[in-house]
C-alpha cells in the first residue's frame, strides 16, 4: 500500500476517532511509515490516557483487507475494480435516472459512524437537500436519538456527559463507562477520592457496578417506574429544590399527582428493585443534591418506552437542582460556526420524509427520517418507493433489527452504493463500493460541548485513490449539476475555514493548538438570565408540544412489551447492544489481536436458567424469537452477573448477527426506537 505521511519522521498530534470520545493522540512516523499511536496530554478529555481501541488506529489504517479501489458488482455477484471516475459517473447517472422516474425523494442517504461524525453528517444532509430528497437516515435511529429526545423535551438541550469529577453522587442508568468511555474513569476516580457516592442501575453487573455503593438490577425496561419512585420519594420527603422548581419549571403539580402511584412497594413489584433500595437511593440523592451527576446510557433507550423513561430521569435531575451545574445536566454553549446543512435554504416542505408520519417528533426535532420505516419503502410498501440509497460508514445489515427484512429491502434497491473501509455485510449487497478514508486521512473540525473546546484534526496520512468524505459528496454533486453551487470548496481545508469563519478562530491558530481552544468560558445556571430553549422557556415536566401530537404530556410509565404481552413460548429476555472494550459496534472485529480476546460470539446466560434448560457451558444453542433465530455458543456467567431470565448477546458481530432475532415493529411512539434490550425469546438445545 502506497502511503503519503504528513512528515517523513516525527510525531503528529491529532484526535482519535476510533470512538466518539475524541482523545488526543500522538501518531509516530518513521521513514514515512506510521509506527505507533500513543496517548497525548494537554486535552482535558483524556488527560494523557488512551484505551486499547485507540491504540489500534494503525491496525485499521494498514489493514490488508481495506478497500482501496472502487468496486462494481457483476451479474454473478462478484466485484470488479473500476476507476473512481467510472464509479462516480455511473452512480450519478443512476441517481438521475431514479430522480427522473420516481422523483428525488426516491433516493435516500444513510450515515453511520465508521467514516466520521458531525462534519460528515452535515455533508450528507447537505447533499440530500441539494439533490432534492428529504430522506436523510442515520444510525441515530437506533442509538442516541432517544437519549437526545428524553433530555431535549424536558430542557431543550442535551449535553451527553456531565463532569463527574465534582459530583457528590454519581447515578448511572444503563451505562458502562469503563468500556464505553474509558478516559472518563479519571473523573470517577477524582470524585470517589473526594468521597462521592456511586449508584449503578443496570440489569447487568457491569464492571463499574462492582464499585458502587448501591447496585440496583431492575427488570429490563422498567427504569421509568424506578425513576417515578425516586421522584415520588423526593417530593414526599421535601427532598427537592423547591425554589428552583417554582421559578424555572412547569408541570410540577401534574408530575406530583402522577408520581403518587409509585410507592416504594409498588416500585419493587414493578421493577424487582427492593423498596428499601429505592428509599436509600432517594436519600443519597437528597443528601447530595444539587451535586448529582445523573447519566443515562443506551441501556434505557433501546426500549419501546425509552424516551419517557429517560424524560422521567431528566426531570429527576432537575428536581435535584442539578440543571446546568458543573457536574449536572449541562446546558452547553455552542461555537459560533457555520452549519453546512441546507434546511433553511431548501426546506423541501412539499416532500414527505419517510417515517415522519409515524414518528413526527424525530423528524421535527432531529430532521431525520426513520430507518425503522425505510425498509418498508424499499420493499414497495410505503407511500412511494425508495429506489436508491447511498450508505456511508454504516452497516445496517448487521446493526439494524430484523436482519432478514433489512437484507431483503436492500436487495430490492435499483442502486445501493456503500462508502466504507471494509467489505461489510452491507457492502456485499451493494452495486458499487467506494473506498472510504479512515480518520487519520481527514482533517476536520470537532467540538467538545462538555468543555466548550474546538479542535482541528490533522491529516496524518493519505493513500492515493482514497478520498475523504468531502471529496466524495463534492465529486458526486458536481456530476449531478449542483456541485458548483452547494459544494464550492475545493477540499476539506477550505470547508474547515468556511465553518470556522464566524467564530473568529482561525484555521492556522487551531492547527497550532492540537489540544484545542476553548471557544467560550464555561458558565453555569444560565437559565437565571435567559430562557431555556423549550417552547415555554422553562423546564417542561409536562410538554404541551407532545400533548398536541397526541403523545404523553408527562412521561407516563408504560410497562415494557414483555410484561404487557406475556408469551410462554418466549420465556427469556434477550438484551443486546452492550459494548465491548475492543469493538465499536460492528467495527474492529477484523483486528487480529482483538479477535484473540473475542474469537466468537456467545450468549451469556444465568447458571440457573442454563441448568433448567439442561445447557452446558460452551454448548451450541439456538436463540429463537417470533422473528428469527440464531445458533450461537452458550456461556454460563456468574449468577450475580445477570438477572435470571435475561440473556445477553453482543450486537455487532458480522458472523453471528443477533438482529436476525430482534424486531423492528414494536417501537417507541416518540423516537421510533425498536426494543433491542428486552426481546422475548427462548433458547433451544440443538439436536445432533
Ligand atoms: S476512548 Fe479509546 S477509542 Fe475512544 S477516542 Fe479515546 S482512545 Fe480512541
Amino acid at each position: 500500500m502506497k502511503v503519503k505521511t504528513a512528515c517523513e519522521n516525527g510525531v503528529v498530534r491529532t484526535l482519535c476517532r476510533m470512538c466518539d470520545t475524541r482523545c488526543s493522540i500522538d501518531v509516530h512516523i518513521r521513514d514515512g511509515v506510521m509506527t505507533d499511536i500513543t496517548p497525548a496530554g494537554g486535552n482535558r478529555v483524556n488527560q494523557g490516557r488512551m484505551c486499547p481501541r485507540g491504540n489500534a488506529g494503525l491496525d485499521v489504517f494498514y489493514h490488508p483487507d481495506r478497500i482501496l479501489k472502487p468496486l462494481k458488482r457483476q451479474a454473478n455477484g462478484d466485484f470488479i475494480e473500476i476507476t473512481r471516475d467510472q464509479a462516480l459517473d455511473e452512480i450519478a447517472e443512476k441517481l438521475l435516472r431514479i430522480k427522473d422516474g420516481f422523483g428525488a425523494r426516491s433516493v435516500g442517504v444513510w450515515k453511520g459512524e465508521a467514516v466520521g461524525f458531525l462534519q460528515q453528517e452535515e455533508y450528507v444532509r447537505r447533499f440530500a437537500h441539494a439533490f432534492g430528497t428529504p430522506n436523510y437516515f442515520s444510525n441515530d435511529s437506533a442509538c442516541f436519538n432517544s437519549r437526545y429526545l428524553g433530555h431535549y423535551l424536558v430542557a431543550g438541550f442535551w449535553n451527553p456527559f456531565p463532569d463527574y469529577s465534582s459530583a457528590g453522587l454519581i447515578l448511572l442508568f444503563g451505562t458502562n463507562p469503563p468500556v464505553c468511555h474509558p478516559p472518563f474513569m479519571a473523573e470517577f476516580a477524582d470524585a470517589r477520592a473526594r468521597g462521592a457516592k456511586l449508584v449503578v442501575v443496570d440489569p447487568r453487573l457491569n464492571p463499574i457496578a462492582c464499585y458502587a455503593d448501591i447496585f440496583a438490577q431492575p427488570i429490563p425496561g422498567t427504569d421509568g417506574a424506578l425513576a417515578w419512585g425516586l421522584i415520588r420519594r423526593l417530593i414526599h420527603t421535601n427532598g427537592y429544590d423547591k425554589p428552583f422548581v417554582e421559578r424555572y419549571c412547569i408541570g410540577m403539580e401534574k408530575i406530583a399527582a402522577y408520581a403518587e402511584a409509585f410507592t416504594p412497594q409498588a416500585v419493587e413489584e414493578m421493577t424487582g428493585v427492593y423498596a428499601d433500595v429505592v428509599i436509600q437511593m432517594a436519600e443519597l440523592i437528597n443528601n447530595n443534591r444539587p451535586k448529582v451527576s445523573l447519566y443515562v446510557g443506551a441501556g434505557l433507550e433501546h426500549h419501546e418506552n425509552g424516551v419517557n423513561n429517560i424524560r422521567a430521569l431528566a426531570i429527576l435531575s432537575c428536581l435535584c437542582g442539578a440543571l446546568d451545574i458543573e457536574c449536572g445536566f449541562g446546558w452547553p454553549e455552542t461555537l459560533d460556526r457555520r452549519d453546512l446543512t441546507l434546511y433553511h435554504e431548501i426546506p423541501l416542505e412539499n416532500e414527505k420524509p419517510i417515517g415522519a408520519d409515524l414518528f413526527p417528533v424525530i423528524y421535527d426535532i432531529r430532521k431525520e427520517c426513520h430507518t425503522m420505516t425505510a425498509m418498508d419503502y424499499m420493499l414497495g410498501r410505503g407511500e412511494y418507493p425508495l429506489k436508491g440509497l447511498v450508505v456511508t460508514g454504516a452497516n445496517p445489515a448487521v446493526t439494524n433489527p430484523n436482519t432478514q427484512k433489512v437484507e431483503a429491502a436492500l436487495a430490492c434497491l435499483d442502486l445501493l452504493v456503500v462508502n466504507d473501509l471494509f467489505m461489510t455485510r452491507t457492502a456485499r449487497l451493494a452495486h458499487y463500493i467506494l473506498p472510504a478514508a479512515s480518520y487519520l486521512e481527514r482533517s476536520e473540525v470537532h467540538i467538545n460541548h462538555k468543555y466548550q473546546r474546538v479542535y482541528l484534526t490533522t491529516r496524518v496520512a493519505e493513500i492515493p485513490g482514497v478520498c475523504d468524505e468531502y471529496m466524495l459528496w463534492k465529486d458526486l454533486a458536481r456530476r449531478l449539476g449542483f456541485g458548483e453551487r452547494y459544494f464550492p470548496w475545493e477540499n476539506e481545508t477550505e470547508v474547515n475555514r468556511y465553518i470556522l469563519e464566524p467564530s473568529g478562530i482561525g484555521l492556522e491558530a487551531l492547527r497550532a493548538r492540537p489540544e484545542g481552544i476553548q471557544y467560550k468560558a464555561l458558565c453555569y445556571q444560565k437559565y437565571r438570565f435567559k430562557p431555556l430553549p423549550t417552547p415555554s422557556g422553562k423546564v417542561e415536566f409536562a410538554s404541551a408540544y407532545l400533548k398536541k401530537l397526541g403523545l404523553s404530556e408527562i412521561p407516563e410509565y408504560v410497562p415494557p412489551y414483555h410484561m404487557r404481552h406475556k408469551n410462554k413460548d418466549y420465556p427469556l429476555l434477550l438484551t443486546t447492544g452492550a459494548r465491548k472494550t475492543l469493538f465499536y459496534h460492528s467495527r474492529h472485529q477484523n483486528i487480529e489481536r482483538f479477535r484473540k480476546v473475542h474469537p466468537k460470539a456467545e450468549v451469556e446466560i444465568h447458571p440457573d436458567d442454563a441448568a433448567q434448560l439442561g445447557i452446558a457451558d460452551r454448548e451450541q444453542v439456538r436463540i429463537v424469537s417470533e422473528t428469527g433465530s440464531l445458533v450461537i455458543e452458550a456461556r454460563i456467567v456468574h449468577k450475580a452477573e445477570l438477572l435470571r431470565g435475561v440473556i445477553e448477546v453482543y450486537h455487532g458481530w458480522e458472523n453471528w448477527r443477533i438482529n436476525f432475532v430482534t424486531f423492528d415493529h414494536i417501537n417507541d411512539p416518540i423516537s421510533g426506537f425498536p426494543l433491542l434490550k428486552a426481546v422475548p425469546v427462548r433458547i433451544e438445545k440443538l439436536d445432533y
